[in-house]
């Protein structure tokens, strides 16, 4: 499972980084997401992030 963060619909809340600081971080305003293959125990929190998202704007998926 890979993690992405769309920076046309993130709007900073920091909740991501908040849930998941492991794969989430802010760059400035925007938050990324840790490039690559997740590992396998990180892919529940990120799931949980991308559905607490405010504006929908993480995808965990293959
Ligand atoms: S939870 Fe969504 S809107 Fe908030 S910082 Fe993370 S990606 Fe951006």
């Amino acid at each position: 499972m890979k993690a992405f963060v769309d920076p046309d619909l993130c709007i900073g809340c920091t909740q991501c980084a908040g849930i998941c600081p492991e794969v989430f971080s802010m760059e400035g305003t925007l938050a990324v997401a840790q490039p690559g293959e997740l590992p396998g125990e990180l892919v529940p929190a990120a799931i949980d992030a991308a559905q607490n998202c405010p504006v929908s704007a993480i995808t965990v998926s293959e």
